[in-house]
C-alpha cells in the first residue's frame, strides 16, 4: 500500500528539513482579481505562490511542473516547465516582484473545462528534501478560457506636409510598425491578436494644420475606411513626431489618430482606440497587480513586465506609456463588445451595405458654428446607427421635404480628446461624422441634410442642399492605359456648373474587387503614384476611381482598365510583410520555459496570412511550427535566431529574425506518458478511468484521472491487489478482494483528478476502479472501467 501513496505516502518528519506546497494559482492575461473572465489563445502566465513550511533559515530553490488537461486529457504541450525555476521561495511575497511566484507561460487552449495541475518539487535534479511530496500537488479548475475574434487595425501612416510642399513628412517606420506600434493594445486589449497592419498605400498625404485638433484627419480616415474593400474594423492615423496632444477620437467611431513620441504612442493609440469603443475619460488605477504576458512593452520604452496597481487605466487622459495599464472594467467589458467577437474580422468583408451619404463635419462646442469637413455618395458605406438620448448633435436627411433618417450623434464632451500631456484639457472642437441613406424608402433622392442642436450646448444649425448641377469631372492622366514604369502621375480636371467648390477622393482598384483609398479629401487635381507600394495590378482588371463632390451630389468617374505594357518587368505581386511581435530580439530565456512564437504576417495582395504560410524556424534547432501564434519549450540552450519566415501565394517570401539566447539548466522529470493497462468492464455509465505519466518506477510519478463522471457527485475509488470480476449493482465489480474504497467528489465536469501519484516499492500491482453515485443508472451506480497498475522498484 506504501508505493499507492494516494496522499498517504509521507516520510518521516523532521524539524529541519522544510516542506512545499502550493498555496495559490493565479492565471494572469492582463489583469486578474481572481474571478476575471480568461480568453483562449491570448498567452497567459499563470503565477503559483509555494507555502514554505518549517523554513530552515537558509535560502530554498524549489523548481515546479504545470500540466493543462482538457476534458480530462492532458494536451500535447504540456507539461510546462517554469519560466524561473528553481527560484528561491520566500515565507512572504511581493506579488510585484515577478520572480517571487514560479511561473508558467503558456497558450491556453478555448475550453470550458480546462484543468491547471502545478507541483512543486517535482522528481528530477533540482529535487530538494522536504518533509511531504503528498502536498506537491494544488489543482486549478475546471477553467473556462472563452473565444474573442482577431479585430482588423488598419493604420495609416500619415505623410504630414503643413501648408503642402514637395518634402515628405511622414512617421518613422520603426515606431509603428507591427511589434512596435501595437504593444499596448496587443497587451491590454482581451482579444487574443490583432490584424495590425498599414493600409494599401505607403502614406496618407494630410496638408491641413493638425495643432488644433485631428476631427478633420478623423473624418477623413473614416471616409477611407468607407472607400475600402474589403474594410477593416478600425483605422488609425501616425503622426510624425508630437503635437500639443496625445491623439483624438470619436467616440464609437472607427477612425483615430495620435501622435509618434516614443514616450507616449503606445499607449496613445490604446487610449484613442478604447474611445472608438465607446469609453470615456475617467480618473481610476487598475487597483491590480497587472502583467504584460508577452512583454510587448519591453519595446521602445523598456517597461517592465509586472503593471503596478497605481497605474492607471489607458482611459485617464494625458498619459505617458509607463503610467498607463488596463483597470478590469474596460478589460471585461470588451470582451461583449461587438467588433472583438469570434468570426468578426471573416464576417467584416461582406458587410458592405450599398450606397450610403457620409456626412462629416466639425463643431465649435465654445461658438456653436459647424463646419463640414467631408460629404460624399459612398459606394459601400455601412450606415450609422443612432447615438440616442442625450446627443448634442442631431442630423436629419429629407427628401423633397419628407424627413428620411434622424441621427443622434455620439458627441459628449469628452468625445474630443485633446490629451494634453500634463493635463485633461478638451479642446472645443467636436468632430462628427454619420452615413445616411442617400434616398428614400419610396426612392427618392437626399435634397437637403439639417443639422441642428440636441441635447446641450448651443450649436448653429446648418443646412445642407443639392445644388441643381452636378460635378463634372474627367481624368486627364496617365493617357494610356498602358503602364511602362512604377511610377504614374494621376491627374484630372473637374468644374461645377453652380461654383461649388469640389473636393475629390481617388482610390485605385487593383482587380475590380479590392479598393484601396490613395489621396482623399482634398481639393488637388492630381497625385503622383508609386503602383509598386500598392496591391498589384491584375492585367486588364484594375483602375482609378475618382469621386467628385460638391456636397449632395457626388460624380464618380473611372480611369481606362489598366494593363502592365509587355516591355514593363515591375508588374509582379508584391512581397509580403513578416514582423516578429514575440520573442524581442536579445531576450533571454531559461531551457525548457515556454518560447512564445507570436508574428504578424500580411500581403497586399492576399490581404492576412495564416498557417503554414507562416512559419518559424531556429539556425539551431531547425523548424519551430507554423502560424501566427505558436509556442516551445524544447529549444536547446544556446544562442538561436528565431526567423519568421512568410510565404504569400505568388510564393514570394519575407523574413523577421531575432536573436534569443537559452540558458541551459536542469529540468523537472516530465517522463515519457505511460498509460496503466485497461482492463474494460466499464457500465453502466460514461465514465473512464485511466492513470498515466512516468512508468511508475521510482522517481517517476503518473496521474489518476476519472472523466466523464456525473458532476459534484460521490465517488469511491475501489482498490485491490487482484482482478477478480463479478456482477454489482447493475455493473461489475474488478477490484476483489476490496482493500480500500476511498470516498471522493467528482467535479462540476465529472472530472477525479489525483495528480503525481509516485512511482517505486514495486514490483507490486494494484487493480483500480471507481464506482460514481448517478442517479440516471439503473442501480444508481455507474461503473468506470478497471485499470491495472503496475509499480515498478
Ligand atoms: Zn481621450
Amino acid at each position: 500500500m506504501s508505493a499507492l501513496a494516494l496522499g498517504l505516502g509521507a516520510t518521516g518528519l523532521s524539524a529541519q528539513i522544510p516542506d512545499f506546497s502550493v498555496q495559490t494559482i493565479d492565471v494572469n492575461q492582463a489583469v486578474q482579481n481572481g474571478a476575471t473572465t480568461l480568453v483562449g489563445e491570448k498567452t497567459a502566465i499563470v503565477r503559483a505562490t509555494v507555502r514554505l513550511t518549517n523554513d530552515p533559515g537558509t535560502p530554498v530553490f524549489v523548481d515546479g511542473l504545470m500540466r493543462v488537461f482538457v476534458d480530462g486529457e492532458e494536451v500535447d504541450d504540456s507539461p510546462v516547465y517554469t519560466d524561473n525555476g528553481p527560484y528561491q521561495v520566500l515565507v512572504s511575497i511581493n506579488e510585484g516582484e515577478l520572480d517571487q511566484t514560479m511561473n508558467f507561460t503558456f497558450i491556453p487552449p478555448t475550453s470550458n473545462n480546462v484543468t491547471l495541475s502545478v507541483e512543486v518539487n517535482p522528481a528530477g535534479p533540482n529535487q530538494v528534501p522536504e518533509q511531504t511530496a503528498a502536498n506537491n500537488i494544488t489543482i486549478k479548475g475546471p477553467l473556462t478560457f472563452i473565444a474573442l475574434g482577431r479585430p482588423d487595425m488598419a493604420y495609416a501612416p500619415v505623410d504630414y506636409r503643413l501648408g503642402g510642399g514637395s518634402s515628405p513628412n511622414p512617421p518613422d517606420t520603426a515606431l509603428i510598425e507591427p511589434g512596435v506600434g501595437d504593444n499596448f493594445i496587443q497587451g491590454v486589449y482581451p482579444v487574443p491578436d490583432w490584424d495590425y497592419r498599414r493600409i494599401d498605400a505607403p502614406t496618407k498625404l494630410w496638408t491641413s494644420s493638425l495643432n488644433g485638433g485631428g476631427s478633420a484627419l478623423n473624418n477623413s480616415l473614416t471616409a477611407d475606411l468607407n472607400l475600402m474593400v474589403p474594410k477593416p474594423q478600425y483605422i488609425y492615423g501616425w503622426i510624425p513626431g508630437s503635437l500639443p496632444y496625445n491623439g483624438q477620437s470619436i467616440i464609437n467611431g472607427v477612425a483615430s489618430m495620435g501622435n509618434t513620441q516614443p514616450i507616449r504612442h503606445q499607449r496613445t493609440f490604446a487610449h484613442e482606440v478604447g474611445h472608438c469603443t465607446g469609453l470615456f475619460h475617467h480618473n481610476g488605477s487598475t487597483g491590480l497587480w497587472g502583467v504584460d504576458v508577452e512583454h510587448h512593452l519591453a519595446i521602445t520604452q523598456v517597461l517592465p513586465k509586472i503593471k503596478p496597481p497605481t497605474a492607471k487605466d489607458i482611459m485617464v487622459a494625458g498619459l505617458l506609456s509607463h503610467q498607463a495599464w488596463v483597470y478590469l472594467p474596460n478589460y471585461t467589458g470588451w470582451m461583449s463588445h461587438p467588433k472583438f467577437q469570434p468570426g468578426i474580422n471573416a464576417a467584416s468583408a461582406g458587410s458592405d451595405e450599398g450606397e450610403t451619404l457620409f456626412v462629416a463635419g466639425i463643431w465649435n462646442a465654445v461658438t456653436g458654428q459647424v463646419q463640414m469637413t467631408d460629404m460624399l455618395t459612398l459606394p459601400s458605406g455601412r450606415l450609422s446607427d443612432t447615438a440616442g438620448d442625450g446627443s448634442e448633435i442631431i442630423v436629419r436627411a429629407f427628401a423633397q421635404g419628407q424627413i428620411v433618417r434622424e441621427l443622434a450623434v455620439a458627441t459628449v464632451s469628452s468625445s474630443d480628446c485633446s490629451d494634453a500631456s500634463d493635463s485633461d484639457e478638451s479642446s472645443p472642437l467636436v468632430g462628427f461624422n454619420v452615413n445616411l441613406p442617400v434616398r428614400s424608402a419610396a426612392g427618392v433622392p437626399i435634397d437637403q441634410v439639417v443639422i441642428v442642436q440636441g441635447n446641450g450646448r448651443a450649436l448653429s444649425s446648418l443646412m445642407l442642399e443639392r445644388s441643381a448641377n452636378a460635378p463634372r469631372v474627367a481624368f486627364v492622366s496617365p493617357a494610356a492605359a498602358q503602364l511602362d514604369g512604377d511610377v504614374l502621375r494621376v491627374a484630372w480636371e473637374g468644374s461645377d456648373a453652380d461654383g461649388d467648390e469640389l473636393t475629390y477622393y481617388l482610390r485605385y482598384s487593383r482587380d475590380g474587387v479590392q479598393f484601396s483609398p490613395i489621396h482623399t479629401s482634398t481639393q488637388d487635381t492630381s497625385f503622383t503614384v508609386n503602383m509598386k507600394q500598392l496591391p498589384a495590378l491584375v492585367d486588364g482588371q484594375g483602375f482609378f476611381e475618382l469621386f467628385a463632390t460638391d456636397g449632395l451630389n457626388t460624380t464618380v468617374v473611372r480611369s481606362e482598365l489598366l494593363i502592365n505594357a509587355p516591355s514593363f518587368a515591375g508588374g509582379g505581386g508584391n512581397p509580403p510583410w513578416a514582423h516578429i511581435l514575440t520573442p524581442d530580439a536579445g531576450a533571454t530565456l531559461l531551457e525548457g520555459a515556454t518560447v512564445i512564437l507570436h508574428g504578424m504576417a500580411w500581403d497586399l495582395e492576399d490581404k492576412g496570412l495564416h498557417g503554414a504560410r507562416v512559419a518559424w524556424s531556429s539556425d539551431l534547432d531547425g523548424a519551430l511550427g507554423t502560424g501566427r501564434r505558436t509556442s516551445r519549450n524544447d529549444l536547446s540552450a544556446g544562442d538561436h535566431v528565431v526567423t519568421l519566415t512568410v510565404t504569400d501565394s505568388d510564393g514570394m517570401v519575407s523574413t523577421d529574425t531575432a536573436a534569443v539566447t537559452i540558458v541551459a539548466r536542469d529540468l523537472p522529470d516530465a517522463g515519457t506518458k505511460i498509460c496503466q493497462l485497461d482492463l474494460g468492464f466499464g457500465g453502466p455509465g460514461n465514465s473512464t478511468l485511466s492513470m498515466c505519466g512516468g512508468d511508475l518506477s521510482s522517481g517517476t510519478s503518473a496521474d489518476l484521472l476519472l472523466t466523464g463522471a456525473a458532476p459534484n457527485a460521490s465517488a469511491w475509488l475501489v482498490l485491490s491487489l487482484s482482478a477478480a470480476p463479478m456482477p454489482f449493482k447493475g455493473g461489475t465489480l474488478v477490484p476483489i478482494p476490496v482493500l480500500a474504497a476511498q470516498p471522493h467528489t467528482t467535479s462540476v465536469a465529472g472530472d477525479v483528478l489525483l495528480a503525481g501519484i509516485p512511482g517505486g516499492n514495486g514490483p507490486m500491482s494494484f487493480v483500480l476502479q471507481f464506482a460514481i453515485q448517478d442517479g440516471a443508472q439503473p442501480h444508481g451506480l455507474d461503473f468506470s472501467n478497471a485499470i491495472q497498475a503496475d509499480f515498478l522498484p
